[in-house]
């Protein structure tokens, strides 16, 4: 039992609520209950528990990063200041053709580390190999939800067959923490067929979908050309959208698409840094969340961010859209705290275990040390985790009631 006193607590319940002089108290995996600090203290005289006194910090609910490929930390600052087509084609697949699975969990490893250093308690992942990413997953006890990559058009072919098989043999080993999705690369990518199938199979087994979408004007233009329409008109032409998809980027979108995102209720992984790093696009955040599109943040690979830090997402995403909407309220800090916790929570269908500091949730709570000059004073909370903060103002991890650094 683990008593947590004299603390700030940025709740990230509905009604947002920051509790100054607070405490939670944590029973096993879950938050057993939270309020004012001398409340708690005198209604838990009697318990035998372990007391830790909070002051000078921030807790906050444990961040979410909705789209990155981990094992790439590997490639982090290999290839730089390149134009898309060059980066890939000449860089980063020649890199990763030669990856072994110990490589790819050694990446994953040190990406989960990064990740948990700077308040991420779950991912989403997008790579081959699951068995190595899942036994970094593991190692490390952040939440990971893991998505084997499908590429049948090109050189790369996983298909249904090796998916169908996969599954079959992992499903059975899977614990709570870790999750199998299946992550068709992109329309590009995937034939028509196989991305039909992979809506089918993720319908039938309840299993998210992970897709890159509309990252670049180049996409959208290919697609136009080949299928008569734009990305998003196709996959819901084909059956393909589905409130179990979480979309990365959509940097490219008509007001058309966004109507048909919010019918279907997809979920979009916004990659600020990304997209702006390989000059993609920027995604049209104001539009999508009036539109009633639930938008997260994700960091991408470190290849192309190149740090998988979302306190950095989150000051990147609120400055390019008061930028781009011409608008300094647009974009406010509560919305992108929301991005990185709530929302994330909502894309991944466990928000009602995880996502806020809240009696009966999982234990998933990040302690940010404001006790530093650059974090006072301090007037609002949620403005200096969003502006102010960083990765490293990271003090303490726990993921399900447990402390992991
Ligand atoms: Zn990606």
């Amino acid at each position: 039992m683990l008593f947590i006193k004299n603390t700030t607590i940025v709740t990230q319940n509905n009604e947002r609520q920051v509790i100054k002089n607070g405490a939670v108290l944590i029973v096993g995996e879950k938050i057993a209950d939270i309020g004012l600090s001398v409340k708690l203290e005198k209604k838990y005289t009697k318990i035998k528990k372990k007391i830790i006194n909070g002051r000078g910090w921030v807790l906050i609910p444990g961040l979410i990063n909705a789209h990155t490929h981990a094992a790439m930390s590997l490639l982090r600052g290999f290839a730089d200041d390149l134009p898309l087509k060059d980066w890939l084609e000449q860089k980063i697949w020649p890199a990763e053709a030669k990856f072994k699975p110990r490589d790819i969990y050694r990446g994953t490893k040190l990406a989960c580390q990064e990740m948990l250093r700077s308040g991420t308690t779950t991912f989403f992942d997008m790579y081959w190999q699951p068995e190595s990413i899942i036994k970094a997953v593991r190692e490390t006890g952040i939440r990971g939800f893991v998505g084997p990559l499908i590429i049948d058009l090109g050189t790369v072919a996983v298909g249904p067959k090796q998916i169908e098989a996969l599954y079959s043999r992992l499903k059975q080993k899977l614990s709570g923490k870790v999750k199998l999705t299946i992550a068709p690369h992109a329309t590009y990518t995937v034939s028509e067929d196989t991305l039909r199938w992979c809506q089918s199979f993720a319908k039938k087994e309840g299993l998210l979908l992970h897709i890159h979408l509309s990252e670049t004007e180049g996409e959208v233009k290919n697609c136009l050309k080949k299928h008569g329409c734009r990305p998003i008109e196709y996959l819901a032409k084909i059956g393909f959208l589905g409130n179990n998809v979480v979309a990365a980027h959509c940097c490219w979108l008509s007001d058309k698409e966004i109507k048909i995102l919010a019918k279907y209720g997809v979920s979009v992984a916004h990659c600020p840094t990304s997209n702006l790093k390989l000059v993609s696009g920027i995604a049209p955040l104001g539009k999508l969340l009036k539109a009633g599109v639930n938008v997260c943040l994700g960091t991408d690979s470190a290849a192309s961010n190149n740090s998988l830090d979302i306190f950095s997402e989150m000051k990147i995403a609120a400055l390019i859209h008061k930028w781009d909407e011409k608008n300094p309220a647009a974009a406010d800090a509560q919305t992108i705290l929301d991005l990185a916790t709530i929302n994330g929570v909502k894309a991944l269908k466990i928000d009602r275990q995880v996502g806020s500091i809240d009696t009966g949730k999982q234990a998933d709570i990040v302690i940010v040390n404001f006790n530093q000059p650059h974090l006072q004073p301090c007037h609002s909370e949620v403005s200096n985790l969003v502006y102010a903060a960083r990765g490293g103002d990271v003090s303490a991890v726990i993921i399900n009631g447990q402390v992991l650094f």
